[in-house]
């Protein structure tokens, strides 16, 4: 018997352990329609290469995926665009928080990194280029979609709106950037896409599903090209938990982008891609117990980029 028949087991245990234990995290309340969310509340669900799915846990309820977002957005800017992304958005890890100002009036308007909020709404911008926030929401959603093979993931728009009404550091970040002319569109019109963009929702299970393209598994859609997907998967390890990515990576060994809805997107290159939700987050804005379920997978399979 391999390890991986042992994996359902595995989760269910986790999945157990978790919730037995009660311990969370905070909610992210800056924005209204998240604070409302249980948090004692987890999933886990685990696409594997040989095509099998394997959940514990909540793993068929919906979440705000938040800047698990930034990752699919940055996909289709680089399918469209190629690498002249790299002109106006830089490749390093940040070291400050996720919604940080401070080293964009340093560098002069250009963002570390794709994932911070400040890199996410350059690539928001380059996105949009020149058409209606819906062509460019579509774009968006047509790749999860794709990726997952399931049209049922959607923008849940309570949450879009919640977070225009009161993100008021992405108005001041996007405004800041448009005065380094590092914004084409107005400032309004990208906050809108990106407040969509990040309201979308999945369960875990679509999660992993919509992973498996940035993990290169061999069921997964042909939507990447090699280099692409190896290459976010490297932004995903150095910068996808923010200034929380060391710790992460030190952890697991593997890439993966937070959200702070609690979701985490986890991919093991040519392994499996994994979805992992509990709202509750550290101190870093990255979910707590999803951070700890990512390491708990990481060991018993011993699967880490690192060999
Ligand atoms: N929409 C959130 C914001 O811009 C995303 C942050 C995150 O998920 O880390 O504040």
């Amino acid at each position: 018997m391999t390890r991986l028949d042992d994996l359902p087991d595995f989760l269910n245990a986790l999945a157990a352990d978790v919730m037995s234990r009660g311990e969370w995290g905070k909610v992210a309340d800056y924005i209204p329609e998240l604070a409302r969310v249980d948090p004692a509340q987890f999933a886990i669900s685990v696409a594997l290469a040989d095509g099998r799915l394997i959940s514990a846990g909540q793993s068929r309820t919906r979440f705000s995926i938040q800047s698990i977002s930034k990752v699919y957005a940055l996909a289709c800017v680089l399918s469209r665009f190629g690498d002249s992304l790299w002109n106006r958005v830089g490749r390093e890890p940040s070291g400050d928080r996720f919604d940080s100002i401070l080293l964009l009036e340093q560098e002069h308007g250009r963002p570390r990194n794709p994932f911070i909020n400040a890199g996410a709404l350059v690539t928001t911008d380059v996105l949009l280029a020149g058409r209606a926030p819906k062509e460019a929401l579509s774009e968006i959603l047509q790749f999860i979609r794709d990726g997952a093979g399931d049209d049922d993931i959607h923008i849940d728009a309570s949450v879009a709106a919640s977070e225009k009404a009161t993100g008021f550091r992405n108005v001041a970040l996007a405004n800041y950037l448009r005065s380094f002319d590092n914004l084409r569109e107005t400032p309004d019109r990208v906050l809108g896409t990106y407040f969509h963009q990040c309201a979308i929702e999945m369960t875990t299970e679509q999660l992993a599903l919509s992973g498996r393209c940035l993990a290169g598994l061999p069921d997964a859609p042909m939507l990447l090209s090699e280099v692409r997907r190896r290459r976010i998967a490297a932004l995903m390890m150095t910068c996808g938990h923010y200034d929380g990515s060391g710790d992460f990576a030190f952890r697991t060994g593997l890439p993966g982008k937070s959200g702070v809805g609690g979701g985490i997107l986890l991919v093991v290159p040519g392994r499996a891609s994994v979805g992992i939700w509990s709202p509750g987050l550290n101190a870093w804005g990255n979910s707590m117990v999803g951070t700890e379920a990512a390491e708990r997978l990481a060991r018993f399979t011993g699967w880490s980029v690192f060999g």
